[in-house]
Order: structure tokens, then sequence, then C-alpha cells
């Protein structure tokens, strides 16, 4: 049997409550499962303000359009990303100011911000990796210092923490992503969180369109009509609705993930003690919301004949990111340095399969596959 990579979590109730979003007769968005959805995020996590966005790229979109960024802006952002952590502000017409990572884990090098920033730089748009934070009271001094507003990709950060408060309310805002690979998804799916009250009135007209259709329905005007620069970005009550089945489950998917994860962690440790892989390490200021489990290799190619091996034992391991200043659309672009520790990921991670329904068994016959592999 093909053990793959990820296996989008059902919780049963998807279907139920898309059945009660039907029959309410109003499936376009912002009813009553999406004000379900952000009041929950509201509450326990106490953002000050949540809209569900059609994806995490998007709600990266609204951010950028939220800041005002503009042709020959800069936004400094790591290399080692996922695409859309940039994209946002490359379709404004920034230029991207890479930042490398650390040795210790592919989170952003915070301290080497500072070189970097310019008169231009207008915005910080940084991954929480796997969940896990970056160091962020470095960061904050060194942005807020020069005012500089700080975007918080949180798309793979549910549930996590950095010293006590939650991924997403770091930021000046932070966006969230619900596609099938996270935590807890409805296919395509996420959420923008607004960490500042200035933002909140504009967010909502950019998510609509441009328009105060928001406030229309709200009866606060009597007439709606295009204010401001925007697109459609709110997801419709389906898939509001089966994101709420989710966010009922979250804490006992949390539990399950941990215990998944944390098999990894004890039957791989012998390997990383021997000094033949590298494991996640995890800041003390950090918590772990076992959102993906990765190991590191010594050598490129001993990474890419594991995966190999791997696949040939029916296990889907991926590699995931490639550095974005070497990409192939930015790399003619890209005119700062090396980026050694982001390459240093590129070319050594790997990461393993990481879903609900993985079994402890499924785990170990990985595992030993592994351990297998750096026997011969
Ligand atoms: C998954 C992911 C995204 C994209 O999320 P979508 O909801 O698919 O747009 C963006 N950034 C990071 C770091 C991600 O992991």
């Amino acid at each position: 049997m093909q053990i793959p990579f990820n296996k989008p979590f059902l919780t049963g109730k998807e279907t139920e409550y898309i059945r009660l979003a039907v029959l309410t007769g109003k499936i376009s968005g912002d009813g009553v499962f999406t004000e379900k959805c952000q009041r929950f995020f509201q509450e326990k996590y106490k953002f000050k303000k949540v809209l569900l966005t059609t994806s995490c790229t998007d709600a990266l979109e609204m951010a950028a359009i939220l800041l005002n960024i503009k042709e020959g802006d800069e936004v400094i952002a790591p290399s080692y990303a996922f695409v859309s952590t940039v994209n946002a502000f490359v379709l404004r017409g920034a230029r991207i100011i890479f930042a490398d990572s650390t040795a210790a884990n592919p989170n952003m090098d915070v301290k080497s911000i500072e070189n970097l920033i310019s008169p231009r730089t207008k915005a910080i748009s940084l991954i929480h990796y796997g969940g896990i934070a970056c160091d962020m009271d470095e960061l904050k001094k060194i942005a807020d210092n020069k005012n500089i507003p700080v975007i918080e990709d949180a798309a793979q950060c549910i549930d996590s923490y950095y010293k006590g408060v939650p991924l997403g309310s770091l930021g000046a805002m932070s966006t969230f992503s619900f596609h099938e690979t996270k935590n807890i998804q409805c296919g395509e799916g996420g959420m923008i969180v607004l960490n500042n009250e200035k933002h909140f009135h504009r967010a909502e007209i950019i998510r609509e369109k441009g328009t105060n259709r928001s406030a229309f329905f709200r009866g606060e005007v009597t007439k709606y009509e295009w204010i401001d620069m925007g697109s459609s970005f709110l997801p419709s009550e389906i898939t509001a609705a089966f994101l709420f089945a989710q966010i009922e489950n979250l804490s006992r998917i949390q539990k399950q993930r941990k215990k998944i994860w944390e098999l990894y962690q004890q039957l791989l440790l012998p390997l990383s003690e021997q000094g033949k892989i590298d494991m996640p390490l995890i800041p003390e200021y950090a918590t772990n919301n076992a959102h993906l489990f990765y190991i590191i290799c010594k050598e490129e190619d001993k990474r890419d004949k594991l995966l190999l091996h791997l696949r040939k034992n029916n296990i889907h391991a991926v590699i995931h990111y490639q550095s974005l200043h070497k990409s192939p659309y930015y790399k003619d672009k890209y005119e700062g340095g090396e980026m050694k520790w982001a390459d240093y990921y590129s070319d050594n991670l790997l990461r393993l399969p990481m879903y609900y329904e993985l079994k402890e068994s499924q785990v170990e016959y990985i595992c030993d596959k592994v351990k297998n592999f750096f026997k011969g």
C-alpha cells in the first residue's frame, strides 16, 4: 500500500454543514458559517479581526494592497519560503530583498535583516516554517525601530505559539491557509488576521471588490459604491461550512498530529545521535503544532537517494522548498549575495508523510526504511 505524503482529514460533519448552508438559501460569502469561523478564531486566539479569504495566497494579496505596496518598493522575505509569501508583493511591482535562513532551523535569520533594510523597504514578509516561530522579539526590535510593518505568512501556523502568544498576532497582519495540506482545511481557503484597527475598515472594502457592500448589508449606507481598489477575496458559505466542521475538531486533530510527530522524533533520534541526519530544532520560545515533520541529510546526493529509496518502498516523501532567489522566475532579477543556509535546506531537507490518519505502524515502517537506507 502506498503511504501518501498527505491525506486531507475529514471530520464527517462537512457534508451536513454544507447541506445546512445550502438550505439557508444564501451560499455567497459572509453568511452564518463565515461568521461562526471568524468568531471562533477571534475568541480562541484573541485575534482582533479575522476575515475569511479564498486562500492564504489571496490573503497575502490583500495584505499587499492594504500596505499600499507599489512599483519600486522593497519587501524583505526569506528565500526559503513558498512562492505566495513574495508573489503578492511582486504583483504590486515590488522588488524582493531575500533573507537567508538560520543555521539552527529553516526560519529567516532575523539578525541579517538589519543590513537588508533601505529607505525603500515597505514591509517584511516572513514565514514560521512548519509552524515553528521565528525569533519575533529580535525581529520586531529591528522592524519597529524603522517603522516597517511585518506580515506573518502564518499559513502553517494554526494553534502554534511564540512565548505563549499565538502566531498570527505578532505582526501588523497575518495570513493563514486552509488548503488541504494544512492541519485544518477546506480544500482551498484562508484568512487574514488584522492586528491593527487602522486596517479594519479598508480590509473589508478591498475584500469586497473595492466596494462598501459589507457596510451596505449592515444597513450603514443606503447604496454601495466603488470606494477603493480591490478584488473578490471572500469564500462562499459552502467553503466556510466545510471549514467549521474542521474547526470544531481542532484540538482532537492537533493532539493526534503531535502524537505522530513525537513518534517520528523518538524513532529517528538514534540516526541523529549517530550523526547521519539532523532533526527539527524547536527553539525554547516556540511551540510545535506538528504541521510537518522533516529530516535534514548531510549531503544532497544522500537526500535524493533516500527520497528514491522511500518511493521504492511506497512512501511518498517530498522536497520543499527550493530557494526563491535561485528560482527560474527570479534568478535574473536577483541582485543580492549567496544564501548559504536557504540553499542548504533546499539541498538537504526531506519532509516525511504527516497526516491525521497516519497509523503508528506506518510511522514505524517509514522510520525502519529510513534507518535501513543509512545502514546500507
Ligand atoms: C500553504 C502555504 C501557502 C499557500 O496557501 P494557499 O491557501 O494554498 O494559498 C502560503 N505560504 C505558506 C508558507 C504555505 O505553507
